[in-house]
């Protein structure tokens, strides 16, 4: 199946389960003050758990463009290092809403249970044999009893044995620091070769134990609203909340040992092979490493600009010009390309998402202007900032790079903390990171003052002679002033 086929198969499938098929709420969150973007589907229903709003319909599906970078749930430094957590990726969900004043169509537990496995067994033709659940084991500190009802209802269909407890951290759902929450279910997808599978026999395996055996789905059951003051305050009605990652789906369907080996990435990747000449290999490397990066990071940028957001040097728009930078950095030092390149995949993109998401193909021109315009602004200080880098870490094989040297590579050369916490670490090295915020906060008073010494003297100035413009004090768009020179 294609991942088109595969997206539709499971839109289809809850469709037919009287689910109502809604579009994908935008990355870029304008109305939460506990969110930046959306990092799972069932946001755009916060308000429907919460029992603020009432939704038009007890059951929807859809599949929500989603991006865990920055907040509770951020992944970025796994992106391109593993082969299945991504900046921007599709989150595949059904929701239940228990609204009691629709008792009858909304569903709990049982169906939940049942319809996933149905799906993915019956459907979509996973062998049952590889498949794994969790669930949730209990918390004390909060006064939660095991999950038995998942686990009786998990019973019915698949083997004791497959059935793991799972504790607060994987298997209780929480959107944020506060915020709906519940005990869920997740499925795992053992892709190990079968010999590998027969020689390691009675060793049951889930996420993140092994780089073939995934987590694919998790079937929430929202029951809680967490406070600020941490406790739980149970919601008005009990609610179904899941979440498919899509491209993991499409790997396990596609028999991929990579979801950058899937028809989801390849195009992009083909770019990325043609326009600097190198071949992707599928391997640990650097270089391979730089093409996984890009074929995720242009995602995350240009579907979040399409969205709305436009890089900049603060808030939700710097995370944008974050993940922008750091993609630069991967071509740069790892494809030897040293031109705008990120911003000629967007066709690629746009082209292969315009039936899913159009608003990218809408407003291609312009999201590509947008991202070469950065990119080109970046690689005008990249190159010197590098050789920075290179002289502070010189000679050096582990250590910390001080407060005020990472804060001169993003002052002057504008090096995103993150970014020269990654370089760093390629050196063995990490970075004094309070060190860095007192000299970032330091800049912060001393640009309050001077702003309010530039408005006196620009007065004086004036009622003296006439000014010329003399240049930017650095070469970073984001921080630099402006100077006049008095004639
Ligand atoms: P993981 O443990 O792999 O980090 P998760 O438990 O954090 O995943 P959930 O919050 O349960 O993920 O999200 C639901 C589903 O979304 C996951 O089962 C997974 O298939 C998918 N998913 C989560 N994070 C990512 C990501 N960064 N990239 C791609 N898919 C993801
Ligand atoms: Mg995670
Ligand atoms: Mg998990
Ligand atoms: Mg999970």
């Amino acid at each position: 199946m294609t991942s088109t086929e595969i997206r539709q198969a499971f839109l289809d499938f809850f469709k037919s389960k009287g689910h109502e098929i809604v579009p994908s709420a935008p990355i870029v969150v304008k109305n939460d003050p506990t969110l930046m973007f959306t990092n799972a589907g069932m946001n755009q229903f916060k308000d429907y758990f919460l029992g603020n709003r009432q939704s038009p319909y007890p059951r929807v599906a859809d599949t929500q463009k989603c991006l865990r970078v920055s907040g509770k749930h951020n992944d970025l430094e796994e992106v391109g290092v593993d082969t299945y957590h991504h900046t921007m990726f599709e989150m595949l969900g059904n929701w239940s809403f228990g609204d009691p004043a629709l008792p009858t169509a909304g569903y709990f537990k049982k169906e939940a249970i049942a319809w996933s496995w149905e799906l993915l067994t019956e459907v979509l033709k996973i062998p049952k044999d590889r498949l794994y659940v969790s669930v949730f084991e209990g918390d004390e500190k909060d006064g939660l009893p095991f999950d038995e009802e998942a686990a009786d209802e998990w019973k019915k269909w698949i083997a004791e044995d497959r059935i793991l407890k799972g504790n607060k951290k994987d298997n209780f759902w929480e959107m944020g620091d506060t915020g709906p929450c519940g005990p869920c279910t997740e499925i795992h997808v053992d892709c190990r070769p079968d010999e590998e599978r027969r020689q390691a026999d009675g060793k049951t395996l889930v996420n993140a134990d092994h780089p073939q055996v995934i987590e694919i789905w998790n079937n929430v059951f929202m029951q809680f609203n967490r406070l600020k003051d941490g406790s739980l305050q149970p919601l008005p009605a009990k609610h179904v909340d899941t979440g498919m990652g899509f491209e993991r789906l499409v790997r396990v369907l596609q028999n991929k040992t990579s979801n950058y080996d899937t028809d989801v990435f390849t195009g992009t990747i083909a770019a990325v092979e043609k326009i600097t000449h190198k071949k992707y290999d599928g391997s640990d490397s650097k270089q391979a490493i730089a093409f996984r990066v890009l074929a995720d990071h242009i995602r995350a940028v240009a579907f979040t600009i399409a969205d709305g957001q436009l890089p900049s040097s603060n808030g939700a728009g710097y995370v944008i010009r974050r993940i922008l930078r750091r993609a630069v950095r991967y071509y740069y030092s790892y494809l030897n390309y040293q031109q705008p390149l990120l911003n000629q995949l967007v066709p690629v993109i746009a082209e292969q998402f315009k039936d899913v998401f159009p608003e990218l193909e809408q407003q291609q021109a312009f999201v590509r202007k947008v991202i070469k315009e950065e990119e080109e602004s970046f690689l005008r200080t990249l190159e010197k900032g590098l050789k920075r880098m290179d002289e502070l870490i010189s000679g050096k094989t582990a250590g910390t790079l001080a407060g005020k040297d990472a804060f001169e590579l993003y002052d002057t050369y504008g090096f995103p903390i993150d970014l020269t916490r990654l370089i760093a670490s390629e050196n063995n090295m990490t970075i004094d990171e309070p060190g860095f915020e007192a000299a970032m906060q330091e800049q912060k008073n001393r640009s309050r003052s001077a702003t309010t010494v530039d408005t006196e003297d620009w007065q004086q100035v004036h009622a003296e002679a006439p000014v010329t413009f003399v240049g930017y004090n650095d070469l970073n768009v984001s921080t630099r002033v402006i100077k006049y020179r008095k004639v």
